[in-house]
């Protein structure tokens, strides 16, 4: 009933009526907070909050406002919703000189200090008083007294700090300060802390709140009570214990305030060990109850434990993995249930070394997280100087944005940071493909190259200070920071194998290289549904050859470069098809955005103004200025290039059967698939379809060797998309490429629009999400939905699939899980949140 009673309301009424042991109280709902924001009238409320009161006597044997054996109760806020910390409590209500009086004949000091207590909370809170005028008088009060600790005040100090704080504060009679208390409540919904986080969590306004009244139980009667917070099991690691803080001699707020600095529970062992079986057993009692980890407030009075509040705790990505996989084994929940309470995008985390949280950092900047994982080095402005400053010491690459030129360094170092940039960007996908840790478009630092400083708000740090980048938050941390091993679990791994029960959509991998297809294998692919093979010539010594042949004049200096690149390739797909035996390779024929392969023209011409060029330079300018374009994104690539040069296409069709022939006369099973890239007419597939069929055909003649082998086609132009039914006619199977198909439906260049326009757009809600990396459901999806629907249509055969960043982000997954793709491609550190997120689609629409 927490829509009625406040989320802690109904906790506690539930608590209660399960035996668990909670002071009694009442609670007044939020319909009546409601009632009362539109009236304005608190009368009616009231009177039957007062008969409420009187039920508490009878119930308690106590009287409110009596001065023989008081009613003192808490007046607590509870919304529908979680609000940690954004609304009011106060303790202690009830209280008065005549009643402490009374009470200061049993136990002196334990009546002053709940008096203070109250005093202070009743003036901050119901009254409004600045909280500073009180802990000045606590600070002078203590100086006199020269201690540091509140429990150490003595009864005339704490009678003083009474007197002052009387001062400044009236407190009226115990009927008044409950009206009074109710509507400070009441109306702390709409104090702005609370508007505010409203806002930021898109949460509604017009819930209201809830009041628990509630009868003090006392944690501050000396050693034998006190008060703590513990978590049912370990929100850290997830283990199955017990784990949280407590004070002796002490109340709530004091754990809260950080005023004093409390202990681990397990000293609670020693200090009271039935009160800690009695938590441990609670605890128990509560997470079955709940089914799932608690997090619990606890009061101890006088070595009797009451519980103040239960709800679900919060935990980090390996908690959750753990704590699921625990309670299927200890019949909690069962396996669907623990697929779906893991956050699929968190699994990537555990994947990398992370920077420990717990630390204190100094984080003097934050980015985009682009690739994931935490790296450590001094700073460096330029890739040849990473690459030889990395020889002796490790490096962190700052460049305002990369380009190909940057490779060598960037391979070279252990974190590369862009100043520009999205996660598309040159620098992420680089970075993610090789697996170093990534931060880009980090907008608060500037670079001056000149002078090899970096300038983080206005504090200039050099070539020998030591940062730590953090790719899986976007922080950049100044110093070394701690940094913890995670990987595979074994929680992990067997609710991953849960997944594979469930799940409809294969999972395969993003990978180019010998090294991410091993990867893949490990975190559980199915194949590779991405070799892009533009990324394998990226590689330092490759990168003159691309070159060479990109800029060739002729059709005979073209075959030269060819001809190198061949034998390179050959011996690419042989390890490929080695170590991806007997599973899917999907190898997609080259596609360069020119910009991603050349030198930049601006840079040359830079240089020639600066220094001129030598002859070879001079060249190089002609021949990059020739074949240069004004938007290379929308250029002469991908299909486009082998129609005007089949020979480039035939050269790599070529390659791929030798490797496949040599394989399989290894033992092994090559299964080629042959991807065509950026088709936007079905004639382009036709135009070159025979070509590539007729090479092929050729090699395994020669060859006596026979590989079955299917062809496909990107759909990443919204006319591909448009015209899938004549496309999967001449196709086995089509590929979503959604970066490029994202890029082109937008109109939005990858390379541009993040720091130019798209950050603004989703920090001021043009956007909700970015399309980069969520899908556009509307736009994108819809583009795909029409090109699913139309090719299935034409070809019931086809095998349809995504294999851009989307591929690997949890609702994305969802979405194309719920359109009818068969299988998603991503990079292999996002392979087990693909495969949670496919399991947790599937079981979503049972
Ligand atoms: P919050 O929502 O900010 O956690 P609570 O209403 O839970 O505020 O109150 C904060 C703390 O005050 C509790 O954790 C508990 O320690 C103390 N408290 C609240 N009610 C009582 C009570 N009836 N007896 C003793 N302590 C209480
Ligand atoms: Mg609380
Ligand atoms: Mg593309």
């Amino acid at each position: 009933m927490k829509d009625l009673l406040g989320n802690k309301g109904a906790q506690l009424a539930e608590m209660s009526r399960i035996g668990i042991p909670v002071p009694p109280g009442f609670i007044i709902t939020t319909e009546a907070c409601r009632d009362y924001f539109k009236s304005g009238d608190l009368n009616e409320i009231f009177e039957e909050a007062k008969k409420a009161v009187r039920k508490l006597e009878e119930k308690t044997g106590k009287k409110f406002g009596g001065r023989e054996n008081p009613l003192l109760v808490s007046v607590r806020s509870g919304a529908p919703i979680s609000m940690p910390g954004m609304m009011d409590t106060i303790l202690n209500l009830g209280l008065t000189d005549e009643i402490v009086e009374e009470m200061a004949e049993k136990n002196e000091w334990f009546a002053y200090d709940t008096y203070r207590r109250f005093i202070q909370m009743f003036g901050e809170i119901v009254v409004g008083i600045e909280g500073a005028k009180f802990e000045e008088i606590i600070e002078r009060e203590k100086e006199k007294e020269g201690i540091k600790l509140d429990q150490e005040f003595s009864v005339n100090a704490l009678k003083e700090l009474v007197q002052e704080f009387k001062k400044i504060v009236d407190i009226p009679e115990p009927e008044k300060q409950l009206y009074m208390a109710i509507k400070a409540v009441f109306n702390s919904w709409n104090n702005e802390r609370a508007i505010h986080y409203r806002k930021i969590n898109r949460l509604p306004d017009d819930l209201g709140t809830g009041v628990v009244i509630q009868t003090m139980v006392f944690g501050n009667l000396g050693n034998d009570s006190g008060t703590g917070i513990v978590f049912t099991r370990n929100p850290a690691n997830g283990e199955n214990e017990i784990y949280g803080e407590f004070l002796l001699n002490a109340q709530g707020e004091d754990i809260v305030s950080g005023k004093r600095t409390p202990v681990p529970i397990e000293k609670l062992k020693e200090a009271m060990p039935h009160v800690y079986d009695e938590l441990k057993k609670v605890a128990k009692k509560l997470e079955r109850h709940y089914r799932d980890m608690q997090d619990i407030e606890f009061t101890i009075e006088r070595k009797k434990l009451y519980i103040l509040q239960t709800r679900t705790g919060k935990r980090t990505a390996r908690a959750a993995i753990k704590i699921a996989v625990d309670m299927v084994e200890e019949g909690i929940i069962n396996k669907r249930e623990a697929i779906m309470r893991v956050d699929a995008n968190s699994l990537q985390q555990l994947l990398h070394k992370q920077v420990d949280e717990r630390a204190k950092l100094d984080i003097i900047a934050r980015g985009r997280p682009a690739s994931p994982g935490a790296a450590i080095g001094k700073i460096c402005f330029s890739p040849d100087e990473a690459e030889r400053r990395s020889e002796e010491e490790s490096i962190i690459l700052f460049r305002v944005e990369t380009s190909p030129d940057d490779i060598h360094g960037i391979v070279k170092s252990k974190g590369v940071v862009t100043i520009k940039g999205g996660m598309t960007s040159h620098a992420a996908v680089v970075s993610r493909g090789l697996g170093i840790p990534c931060v880009v478009g980090v907008e608060n630092i500037k670079i001056d190259e000149e002078k090899e400083l970096l300038i983080v708000d206005g504090k200039k740090l050099g070539k020998n200070d030591v940062i730590t980048i953090d790719g899986t938050t976007g922080n950049i941390i100044l110093g070394e920071a701690p940094l913890i091993e995670t990987g595979f679990s074994k929680e992990l791994k067997k609710l991953l194998k849960w997944t594979d029960e469930y799940r409809k959509m294969k999972v395969m991998a993003n990978a180019d290289t010998p090294h991410d297809a091993k990867k893949a294998l490990e975190f559980g692919a199915e194949g590779i549904g991405l070799g892009r093979t533009e990324h394998m010539f990226l590689q330092a010594n490759r990168l003159p050859v691309v070159r060479e042949m990109i800029l060739a004049e002729s059709k005979k200096d073209r075959m030269k470069a060819l001809k190198k690149l061949k034998e390179m390739q050959i011996n690419d797909f042989i390890q490929l098809f080695k170590i991806m035996n007997g599973k899917p390779l999907t190898i997609r024929l080259l596609d360069p955005p020119l910009h991603e392969f050349l030198p930049s023209y601006e840079e040359i011409m830079e240089e020639a103004i600066e220094k001129g060029l030598d002859e070879e330079k001079q060249k190089l300018l002609e021949n990059v200025k020739r074949v240069r374009e004004a938007n290379p994104m929308l250029g002469h690539r991908g299909i486009r290039l082998a129609i005007v040069y089949p020979e480039i296409y035939i050269m790599q069709v070529e390659a791929i059967m030798k490797a496949a022939i040599k394989a399989k006369k290894e033992g092994y099973e090559p299964i080629p698939w042959i991807e065509l890239p950026m088709v936007s007419h079905v004639n382009e597939i036709k135009a070159i379809k025979r070509k590539l069929q007729k090479a092929m055909e050729k090699i395994m003649e020669n060859e006596g060797v026979k590989i079955e082998y299917k062809m496909g086609a990107m759909i990443e132009l919204p006319r591909a998309a448009l015209t899938a039914d004549e496309i999967a006619m001449e196709c086995d199977f089509i590929s979503f490429g959604t970066n490029d198909l994202t890029q082109t439906t937008f109109g939005f260049s990858r390379d541009d629009a993040e720091g130019k326009f798209l950050r603004y757009y989703i920090q001021n809600h043009v956007l909700q999400d970015d399309p980069f990396e969520t899908i556009d459901e509307k736009g994108v999806g819809e583009l795909m939905k029409i090109a699913i629907e139309k090719a299935k249509k034409a070809n019931k055969a086809i095998h349809i699939s995504i294999c851009g960043e989307h591929g690997g982000e949890a609702k994305s997954i969802k979405f194309c899980n719920s359109i009818g793709v068969d299988a998603t491609s991503c990079s292999p550190f996002r392979i087990p949140t693909a495969r949670l997120a496919a399991a947790q689609a599937a079981i979503g629409i049972q």
